[in-house]
Order: C-alpha cells, then sequence, then structure tokens
C-alpha cells in the first residue's frame, strides 16, 4: 500500500473516530446542560409566580359524578352506570388541581413512580414533574404543543394559555352529535341540546381532554424515559404516529381499563366521539367552498371526507383523539358494533411535512456520501503511485 493511500486510511478512521466521539460527547454534554437550562427555566418561572392550574370553568371545579350519564349514540345497550364512591353523594365537585393530582396517583399505580409525582413545585429527580406555565415555554416546549414530556427531571410541562384555548374551544360547543344524556335519578332520557345537557357533557369533554392529554404524556414519561434523556430524542417535534405515539396510548387505555377508580371518575371514552365530531366540523368549516349549514347536520364525518396538514411539533387534537379512541377499543373498553369511528377514521386524510424527514436520516446519508468519498480517494491515490 502506498503511503498516499495509507494516510488517507488513517485520516478517513481519524476522521471517523472523531465524528463518533464529537457526537457522543455532545450527547453527554446536551443532556447535563439541556438539563440544568430547563432547571433554570422552570425555576424562574415557578419563582415569578407563573405557573397556575388552567381556568376549567366559572367556578373552577370539574364536576364528577358517581353514576355515569353519558350514553354514546348507536351504543345504548352499552350504557355504564359505575359508582366511584358509594359513602359519597350521587355527584360531586372537585377542583382541576384536585382532579390533576387524582389522575396522577391512580396512572403511575404499579409503576416506578407510584405516590412520587408534583405539581408546580421545584424539579425533583425521584418524582415525576408537572408543570402547568403560564412563561415563556417556546424554549422548552415544543411550538404550539399543549403538554408534553420533556425528559429532563422526569418532566410533563404544559403550556396554560393552549390549555386554556383548548378549553374554550369545548365552551363555544352549541348542539351535540354523538353523546345522549339520562338523567339517572329519574331514568329519564335528557332533552337532545338542552342546556343542562350541553353543560354536563362540555364539562365531561374537557374534563377527559385533560385525561387523556396527561395519561398519553406518562406514558412517555414511564416508557420512554430513556430514549427522551439519554438518547435526546425529542417527542412530539415530528408527527409520525410511530412506536412511542403508539405506546403512550397503549399505557393510557391499558391504565384506564384496569382502574375502576379512573373509570369511573373520567368517564373517558364516552366523550372522546363527541370531541371528534365537533373537531371535524371546525376543519371542514375552513373550507369554503363547504355549506356551513351542511356541516351542522349529523353524520357529516362520514360523508365529507377531510385533508390534515401536518406541521412540525403540533400534532393535531383531532389525531390525537381518534388513535386515543382506537387505543380504548383496543383495551376492550368500548366497542363500535356501528363501525362508525372505522368510517370517519378512513376519511381523514394525513399530509405529512417535508420537515418530518428526520435528522438521523441526512447524518446518515451525509455519512454514507463521506465515507464513499474517502474510499474513493484512498483508491485514486494509490492509482497516482
Ligand atoms: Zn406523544
Amino acid at each position: 500500500m502506498t503511503y498516499a493511500a495509507r494516510l488517507s486510511l488513517v485520516c478517513a478512521f481519524i476522521l471517523l473516530a472523531c465524528l463518533l466521539s464529537y457526537k457522543w460527547v455532545g450527547l453527554q454534554m446536551n443532556e447535563d446542560a439541556g438539563a440544568s437550562r430547563f432547571a433554570r427555566i422552570v425555576s424562574a418561572c415557578l419563582q415569578n409566580r407563573q405557573a397556575r392550574i388552567p381556568k376549567f370553568n366559572n367556578q373552577d371545579t370539574v364536576f364528577l359524578s358517581n353514576v355515569n350519564i353519558i350514553i354514546k349514540n348507536g351504543n345504548l345497550e352499552q350504557r355504564e352506570t359505575s359508582l366511584i364512591d358509594k359513602s359519597k353523594p350521587e355527584s360531586f365537585d372537585v377542583t382541576l388541581d384536585e382532579y390533576i393530582k387524582f389522575l396522577l396517583k391512580n396512572f403511575l399505580i404499579k409503576t416506578d413512580f407510584e405516590e412520587k409525582f408534583q405539581v408546580n413545585v421545584f424539579p425533583s429527580e425521584s418524582s415525576i414533574n408537572v408543570y402547568f406555565l403560564t412563561c415563556d415555554t417556546t424554549s422548552i416546549l415544543p411550538p404550539q404543543a399543549k403538554c408534553a414530556y420533556v425528559g429532563y427531571f422526569n418532566s410533563i410541562v404544559c403550556n396554560v394559555k393552549s390549555v386554556e384555548e383548548m378549553f374554550a374551544a369545548v365552551d363555544q360547543y352549541d348542539r351535540l352529535y354523538d353523546v345522549i344524556g339520562m338523567n339517572t335519578s329519574s331514568n329519564t332520557m335528557m332533552r337532545e341540546n338542552s342546556e343542562t345537557l350541553l353543560g354536563y357533557a362540555k364539562s365531561e369533554i374537557k374534563k377527559n381532554q385533560i385525561t387523556w392529554i396527561l395519561g398519553h404524556e406518562l406514558g412517555h414519561a414511564i416508557l420512554h424515559r430513556d430514549l427522551v434523556g439519554k438518547a435526546g430524542i425529542q417527542l412530539h417535534f415530528s408527527y409520525s404516529y410511530n412506536k412511542q405515539e403508539r405506546e403512550a396510548d397503549e399505557f393510557f387505555a391499558e391504565k384506564l381499563s384496569r382502574s375502576p377508580a379512573l373509570l369511573a371518575a373520567t368517564g373517558a371514552g364516552n366523550s372522546i366521539g363527541e370531541f371528534i365530531e365537533h373537531e371535524y366540523r371546525a376543519i371542514l368549516a375552513q373550507d369554503e367552498s363547504i355549506d356551513k349549514k351542511l356541516i351542522l347536520t349529523r353524520f357529516v364525518p362520514t360523508i365529507i371526507p377531510i385533508k390534515i396538514k401536518l406541521g412540525l411539533g403540533a400534532v393535531p387534537l383531532i389525531v390525537r383523539a381518534l388513535n386515543i379512541q382506537r387505543a380504548v377499543q383496543t383495551a376492550g373498553m368500548w366497542e363500535d358494533t356501528s363501525g362508525y369511528y372505522k368510517i370517519v377514521e378512513d376519511n381523514v386524510t394525513l399530509i405529512e411535512p417535508l420537515q418530518g424527514v428526520p435528522l438521523k436520516e441526512i447524518v446518515f446519508w451525509a455519512a454514507t456520501i463521506l465515507g464513499c468519498v474517502s474510499v474513493l480517494f484512498t483508491l485514486f491515490s494509490r492509482r497516482l503511485k
């Protein structure tokens, strides 16, 4: 082997070693620097009193009914009447703060973090830290995300403003498409779209949103700690319904289906369909060529298909709700006997953004090209001699 060829080979090896160690050192540094940066940002928000539980409604209370009165359309035979706690009255109010802690406690049972969680408290490595922040979260949360598992200090960060906007959208509902109600004390059906039923349904939907969002993020916290912390992979930045996303939804559905307390208190699964109906129509309404009256008719999601453009960091709620709905069915909590939601799902087309090409792939191709160039250079310099 010629001197030039040997030199090129040695150079190529040194280059490769440098690249690998740079990536490794970089990751280590990133993890430590990232964690302390995260702690600094969160601590500043807490010190400035920029952390609070989102506003739920005028009274800031979540209505918990001992008796579940929401019935899914077309599935009357699946009516559930479940008791949360026989020692308590038929229905009672809790604050959203209490409700969130109830969720954390129950979703974390039989995990490494059983009874180890805190809300809006300085980060601790030994617990799940949940933050509802009103300060600027752009450097720690994916753009437009409501809540996300961040990895550092096992933290889930929620943006209060985004969560409240999500609640406010539900408060605008003026009719129901999927659920009907039943008054369990008189055993009579509630009048369609009556104020009482609407108010109850809206409260249930909002309660459910926070339930499945937190349940999903807790799934990431329990299942994907090493992935986010050590490998430095950020979840929710590019959207594809990958293994991690599916696992987080499955965690939610599994925990829910196995916990009578969670099932009864959250009523989850019952109002996801109603939420999907409204989100579907909100997306349709953006298309000016579609008649507004048509949008208000029943079963529209099975009639007019929609296309959703996916952006970086923002997984549309309807997509997350459809995934959760599927996970809930897979866990055996509810069966869509009518096949209605299968048709709705088929009618939703997702358009992946070009930015969705993962960085890993770019690095892989760059390294491959570099490798080929080195080999060619080695061969070429050998021939020259
Ligand atoms: Zn996720």
